[in-house]
Parts: structure tokens; C-alpha cells; sequence
């Protein structure tokens, strides 16, 4: 047994980690990100506002002026607390770390894969529910589960991840309302969601929302942010690593986030992208293709993995969640530019079409 293995802790060890496929000359329709560019006429303002920055300074330490960034563009209310974040990966993580031993984490079934693995990272328990068939919340088995768990914590990805829905208003007031866990709603997707549960923070003391940047462009920014009420936040500050936010992320988030403009415009095309996506999905016929509240679609296709590695072989990447027990036969795209979804759906007509020709 090598020397690592006899040191690390055993759940540590049982880990897969991470898996992140290289990604050099793909049309990259696997994780997320958004398809948009820094526009042109922005880059010699940026590059002169960046050049300003002191590195050899540490990060301003409550990095103020891009706390005001952030409110300014998701409409935060001065009277909740944000606390940023070196994405929001590292925000479910403080959360983690605010639990004592023992402690359970709570989230459903599919969803984010970090809950499960922050939850372990940080020796907590973590307790799964699952959704419904059509990945609804079962909201009798969460209460039931809620009640004899007991969580400290409980994640609502809202739109949930991997399948691409909200869940029921209602059902999340309810849960709110039944438990003395925090509640957290994951609203990485927010932007291209109809619905909030910031607002909510004002009657729920139990209530925080998680956002991030990396889903509106700026996933290499490594900026997330948690709302919750002021005094909520400046407890959960107690735990926040000093200058977790780098200089080079608030000076260029103080540049960047300011272009709100910009920024709903892009997100408008996702929207606009993701109904043609879904209907030219719809049309080829075979597909059972999940409602969209995000900036990607979930779709069960027959020969999963053959239609996956088709892509992949044609230059597009996108996600197989096949392996997972209550994702069976699925997959998961981006929705990218126009060019590059038209390419996508080109290469999945494609691959039908050919497989008819095999059958006849
Ligand atoms: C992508 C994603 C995140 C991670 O966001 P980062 O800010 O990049 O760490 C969090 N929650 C959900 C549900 C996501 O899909």
C-alpha cells in the first residue's frame, strides 16, 4: 500500500475525483458556461482598469466595491447581507464548515454532485431524497425525511442541476416552514429562471440564496456570492478564509459586472437559444426532452452512449449522466450561440438518420 493510501481517511479515498474531460479544440457544451466573448470595444478599457490593480498589495478585505458590483446587478436589497465567495463551491462549503459533528446535510436527488461531496470533505452526514419520476419534489418524502434526519443544512438547487427545473413555490415555502435547518436555494441558474426566492430572505430567517457569476460568463472569475440576512451573513463571515476574493477578481468583476447592459442581453439569446434547442430536440422524435428553467437541457435518448461519443468524434462535447442510477439513458447540453447549437442539433439529426438507415 503506497503512503498515501495508508494516511488518507477512507471516504476521502472512495472518492472519484472530480472528472474534468480536456477540452481543446471542442465546441464545449458540457458544463455551463456561457458561449459569449468579451465584447471587442471593452477590452482596452479593461485591460487599463486591470493595469491600475496592486498586486503586490493584499485584496481589499471585505472587497466592498464589488459587493456593491454584485448588488447592483442581480437588484440585492440593502437591507440582506451578501457574502462573496471564491465561486459558490466555496460558499456550500462555509456552510459546511458552520455545522458541528454529526451534522446532516440534506439535498435531492439528482442534483449537484457538490452537496454530497462537501458533505464528506467535511465529515458530515449526508442524507439524499429522491425527486419523483419526472424529477419533481416528492414534498411528502421530504418532510418525512426532514423530520426524522433532523438536517442542519438543506440544498434546493433552483433551477435544479442536473435537470434543469424548478420545483414547486409552494412545496419550498412548506419546507421552509416545517424545519429549524438552514435552507439554502442554489440559484446559479437564476438568470435564466422566471422566479427568486431572494425576496423570501424578508420572511424566512432560516432562508439564504446562493448565486454565482459562472453561469452569466464568468466562470473563470471564481465568484459566488450567499444573501441572507444581515445578521445571518456576519456570522457566517466568522468563517470566511481573509481575502478569499483575489484583486484580480473584484478589479475585473468592478469592471466586467458593471456592463449590465451586456449581460442581460446575453442572457436573453440563452433564453431565446434554449426554446429553439428544446423544439428542434422535440422534433427528432424518440427523445424525452425535461422543461428548462436554465442555460442547459436534460434529454433521455435511445443508445446514449453511442449518440454521446458521436458527438464527441464530430468536435462537440456534451454531458452523459447515464451512469447514474435515476438518470438513466440521460444526457445533458449546454445551451450555446446560435452556430453552436445548430451544430449540435446537425450532428444528432444526423446520427438518428444514420441508425434508420442501419435498421432498414
Ligand atoms: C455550477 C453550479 C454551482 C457552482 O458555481 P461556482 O460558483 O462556479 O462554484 C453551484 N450550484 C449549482 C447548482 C451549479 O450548477
Amino acid at each position: 500500500m503506497s503512503f498515501i493510501n495508508n494516511w488518507l481517511r477512507s471516504n476521502i479515498q472512495e472518492i472519484n475525483a472530480y472528472h474534468v474531460p480536456p477540452a481543446s479544440d471542442v465546441v464545449k457544451l458540457d458544463a455551463m458556461e456561457s458561449p459569449f466573448a468579451l465584447p471587442e470595444n471593452l477590452i482596452e478599457q479593461y485591460l487599463a482598469y486591470l493595469a491600475e490593480c496592486e498586486l503586490n498589495r493584499y485584496p481589499s478585505p471585505g472587497a466592498d466595491e464589488l459587493n456593491q458590483t454584485l448588488r447592483e446587478l442581480m437588484q440585492i436589497p440593502q437591507e440582506f447581507g451578501v457574502l462573496l465567495g471564491n465561486g459558490s463551491d466555496e460558499l456550500i462549503q462555509l456552510l459546511a464548515l458552520a455545522c458541528a459533528t454529526n451534522d446532516t446535510i440534506l439535498s435531492v436527488e439528482p442534483s449537484f454532485v457538490m452537496y454530497d461531496m462537501i458533505a464528506k470533505f467535511t465529515r458530515l452526514n449526508y442524507q439524499g431524497v429522491a425527486l419523483t419520476s419526472d424529477y419533481q419534489l416528492d414534498l411528502e418524502l421530504m418532510l418525512q425525511t426532514i423530520s426524522e434526519k433532523n438536517p442542519k443544512l438543506i440544498f434546493i438547487a433552483y433551477p435544479n442541476n442536473p435537470t434543469g427545473n424548478t420545483f414547486n413555490r409552494a412545496d419550498i415555502e412548506t419546507i421552509i416552514k416545517s424545519t429549524d435547518a438552514v435552507v439554502v436555494l442554489d440559484e446559479a441558474y437564476y438568470a435564466y429562471a422566471g422566479d427568486s426566492f431572494i425576496d423570501d430572505i424578508a420572511k424566512y430567517p432560516n432562508l439564504v440564496v446562493l448565486r454565482t457569476v459562472s453561469k452569466i460568463g464568468f466562470a473563470g472569475l471564481r465568484l459566488g456570492l450567499l444573501i441572507g440576512s444581515k445578521e445571518t451573513v456576519s456570522e457566517l463571515d466568522k468563517l470566511r478564509l481573509p481575502y478569499n476574493i483575489n484583486t484580480l477578481t473584484q478589479v475585473s468583476g468592478n469592471f466586467l459586472l458593471k456592463q449590465k447592459t451586456e449581460i442581460n442581453k446575453n442572457a436573453a439569446i440563452i433564453i431565446e437559444q434554449r426554446a429553439f434547442l428544446l423544439e428542434a430536440l422535440i422534433q427528432v422524435g424518440g427523445l424525452t426532452v425535461y422543461p428548462s428553467q436554465a442555460n442547459f437541457i436534460l434529454f433521455k435518448a435511445p443508445r446514449t452512449q453511442a449518440l454521446f461519443d458521436y458527438l464527441k468524434e464530430n468536435g462537440v462535447l456534451i454531458k452523459n449522466l447515464s451512469s447514474s442510477p435515476r438518470l438513466i439513458d440521460c444526457l445533458r447540453v449546454t445551451v450555446g450561440d446560435q452556430i453552436q447549437n445548430q451544430l449540435f442539433m446537425a450532428i444528432v439529426n444526423k446520427f438518428y438518420v444514420l441508425q434508420e438507415d442501419v435498421n432498414d
